[in-house]
């Protein structure tokens, strides 16, 4: 194989590099978590924050009207006891347990309400729970795939570093410095197809000369675009 066959099986080597690369780093990106996963994770947060705080101040409530409840039953007792004679401490006693009722009756109400939030909050935690499992379920089956996929790139670039470290020392070392020198001009495509007298790195014509000496397998430029010719793999 002449030293342009050998470029030719090098670039091949170097340009499903460039390609395998590329890939892993969108699947690489492909695997961080999307905002819709993020947005209805937060949902859920939040509404599972949201249940609790409500419940704590049900609880908090509830302690409330359980204690209103033990103080005016003891006014009561108290009261009913036969045993207090004062006029004023017996108006006293009635005016506190009025007051007592009244704060219970208030207390009362905030519980109902916080007992309709709950059902709220409820409601929209399961609905949000829902939706998060929902899209986790769908992120990660999408992964799977993606980390199948990674390994298997990762396994072929690999193998292509060995490939490419086999193939360097088939080129001479000024057909090499030529290579590098024109993929660090023109990218990716270095040796290209001549087709009759035509480049097909550039589609334009080179001399006759030049495609003799292609011809003979010698190591030679297009004229046009400096690429080095080849006229098979
Ligand atoms: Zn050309």
């Amino acid at each position: 194989m002449s030293d342009v066959q050998q470029l030719y099986r090098l670039q091949e080597i170097d340009s499903e590099i460039q390609e395998k690369k590329k890939r892993l780093g969108d699947v690489l990106n492909a695997q961080r978590e999307t905002e819709a996963l993020i947005a209805a994770r937060q949902r859920a947060e939040t509404a599972a924050a949201e249940l609790l705080s409500w419940r704590t101040q049900l609880t908090d409530m509830n302690l409330e009207l359980q204690s209103l409840t033990n103080k005016a039953k003891r006014s009561e007792n108290r009261l009913y006891s036969g045993k207090v004679a004062n006029p004023k401490e017996l108006t006293d006693l009635q005016n506190e347990i009025e007051s007592l009722g009244r704060r219970r009756s208030g207390m009362e109400d905030e519980v109902l309400e916080a007992m309709i939030m709950i059902e709220e909050a409820e409601a929209e935690k399961k609905a949000a729970d829902e939706a998060f499992a929902q899209s986790k379920e769908a992120w990660e089956s999408s992964q799977a795939h993606l980390r199948e996929e990674q390994v298997e790139l990762a396994l072929r670039l690999r193998d292509l570093a060995e490939l490419r470290q086999e193939q360097l020392p088939m080129i001479s070392a000024s057909a090499l410095k030529d290579y590098s020198a024109i993929s660090k001009r023109r990218g990716s495509t270095t040796v290209v197809f001549l087709r009759g007298n035509i480049c097909q790195g550039c589609r334009l014509n080179v001399s006759a000369q030049t495609v003799k000496k292609v011809q003979q397998g010698k190591l030679l430029f297009c004229d046009q675009c400096g690429r080095i010719l080849t006229l098979s793999k």
